[in-house]
């Protein structure tokens, strides 16, 4: 298949024309939607709300396209991923803008998500499940092989919307599947640009994007023509997707909530730990499955700590994700605004101190101070539960048992670091975290070549790394009886 080197973007608008793609052609629906730019409220773009007989169609055509795209040889399904991670790297400018626009993230995130989705392209393309020879005498052969599942959906959150999109689409089409996507409702637009610019890259059917509300969530896990559901999102709506899911057995790979605990031993600089737990806690405006969500820090260095992070936290620059020098965006929609302000309030109810931040002002855009509590109570809600936005408890421990123990001490197990310069214990209490990454001073360091997990119910299934495209993939034992005269 010869891929074409020129891009087809040049007739594509990034900033009007949100279409779906359905059997390799753009779609529009009877009803749109708004989507809201969240630095100031305005709306920025109108979809197409899918409606059931379009998912039909789309899944159709994804179920045509499977034997096609199956039999497709592996080299060439890895060259065209590349040239997808080609093309979007082609567009790259326009899509950091217009993701700034949808999500709010400033221009050092965008850069972040949307190079990092070019590498993911180019290398999940080098990735293969090789078949694995048993035995092999002359009179039999047994060999385990993979096989592509069929028809996947993938269901997409707002906070990473095309780097999540990425982490499905790409070893999906590698393994041999077809796949039908479908963005969050707050953040559709690049999402449906991408698999729009893409198309001419793949025959029709094989890539498609469907736009809609929680409802076409739903319809996409209970789909009798869907093999497979790759959903990232919270840990609530992963328990319904199973549910769903359950009546025609799907297969699953679930990526869902966090509650990070960052544990910081005895012998840290706390000058140069600050920033570093800043931006685990802070990264995307705390919009992160992997932010710290909870900083335990030894009683001997916790006031430095503090008063460290406290000192750095001034610095950073809250605002517009357009204006060149913010390093911090807002909320990214207005459900999630109402949540982030409820754990404001609960804090203050419960007569919490704030050693920074604290109240909400009065719009425009959903903005909200960073926070720091000083020292809450372990069962307090901002400890126990995921706020997802910029308010972030500091605890004390003293006793490595019992930090671990608290550490451990959550429903959830995404990820975790621990900071410190006594390697040995450092390792020592990483190796006892129950979570699906530990990092030890460093933190959100991804590959795809990684895998990357939840533990307990942070998901099910992993991504990346080839224990990631396994997922797209059934495995078949094959066995030759080499014999002729046994039969
Ligand atoms: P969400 O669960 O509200 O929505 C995620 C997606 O699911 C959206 O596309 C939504 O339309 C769809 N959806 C909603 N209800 C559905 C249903 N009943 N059936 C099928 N689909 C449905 O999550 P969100 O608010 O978009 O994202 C934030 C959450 O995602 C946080 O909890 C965060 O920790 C989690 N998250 C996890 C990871 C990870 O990799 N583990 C990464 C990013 C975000």
């Amino acid at each position: 298949m010869a891929l074409q080197a020129e891009s087809v973007a040049a007739g594509i608008s990034f900033d009007t024309d949100y279409v779906s793609t359905i059997d390799g052609k753009a779609a529009t629906s009877p009803t749109t939607a708004s989507v809201y730019n969240p630095a100031t409220g305005q709306v920025i773009a109108s979809v197409p709300v899918t409606t059931r007989a379009e998912l039909d169609e789309a899944v159709a055509a994804a179920r045509r396209a499977f034997p096609g795209w199956a039999a497709t040889p592996l080299e060439e399904r890895q060259a065209i991923v590349s040239a997808i991670g080609d093309r979007l790297a082609e567009h790259a400018e326009e899509f950091m803008a217009l993701l700034t626009r949808e999500q709010g993230k400033p221009r050092a995130g965008a850069e972040w998500e949307v190079l990092g989705s070019v590498a993911w392209f180019h290398e999940i393309a080098r990735q293969s499940l090789p078949e694995e020879t048993l035995v092999d005498t002359p009179e039999r052969r047994v060999a385990t092989r993979s096989t592509p599942v069929g028809v996947v959906g993938a269901i997409v959150p707002w906070n990473f919307p095309i780097l999540l999109g990425v982490w499905k689409i790409a070893p999906a089409l590698v393994a041999g599947c077809t796949i039908v996507v479908k963005p969050s409702p707050f953040t559709p637009l690049c999402d449906l640009k991408l698999v729009e610019l893409v198309q001419d890259l793949l025959p029709p059917g094989v890539l498609s994007a469907v736009s809609g509300d929680d409802e076409l969530g739903k319809w996409m896990t209970a789909h009798p023509e869907i093999d497979k559901i790759a959903f990232t999102g919270s840990t609530e709506t992963g328990k319904h997707v199973m549910a769903a899911a359950s009546g025609t057995l799907k297969r699953l790979t679930l990526e869902l909530g966090g509650n990070d605990p960052a544990i910081v031993l005895p012998d840290v600089d706390p000058q140069k730990v600050a920033p570093a737990l800043f931006w685990a806690a802070f990264q995307n405006n705390a919009q992160f499955c992997n932010a710290t969500k909870r900083v335990y820090i030894h009683t001997d260095v916790y006031d430095a700590v503090r008063d460290a992070l406290v000192d750095y936290a001034r610095t950073v620059k809250v605002g517009d994700g357009a204006e060149p020098d913010t390093q911090l965006g807002p909320i990214q929609n207005e459900p999630q605004f109402r949540k982030v302000r409820e754990f404001f309030d609960d804090s203050r109810a419960s007569g919490h101190v704030f050693a920074l931040g604290g109240e909400i002002g009065d719009g425009p855009g959903w903005f909200v101070p960073i926070t720091l509590v000083d020292n809450p109570p372990e069962d307090s809600r901002l400890v126990v539960e995921e706020p997802f936005g910029p308010i972030l408890p500091l605890l004390k421990w003293s006793d490595e048992d019992d930090v671990i123990r608290r550490a451990n001490d959550t429903p959830y197990g995404l990820g975790a670091s621990v900071w410190g310069k006594d390697l040995t214990a450092v390792e020592r209490i990483g190796r006892r975290i129950d979570a699906g990454t530990v990092w030890l001073n460093e933190v959100h360091q991804y590959s795809p070549h990684q895998v990357f997990a939840g533990h307990k119910q942070s998901g099910i299934g992993a991504e990346n790394s080839l224990h990631g495209l396994a997922e797209y993939s059934n495995w078949q034992t094959i066995t030759l009886n080499k014999d002729p005269d046994a039969v």
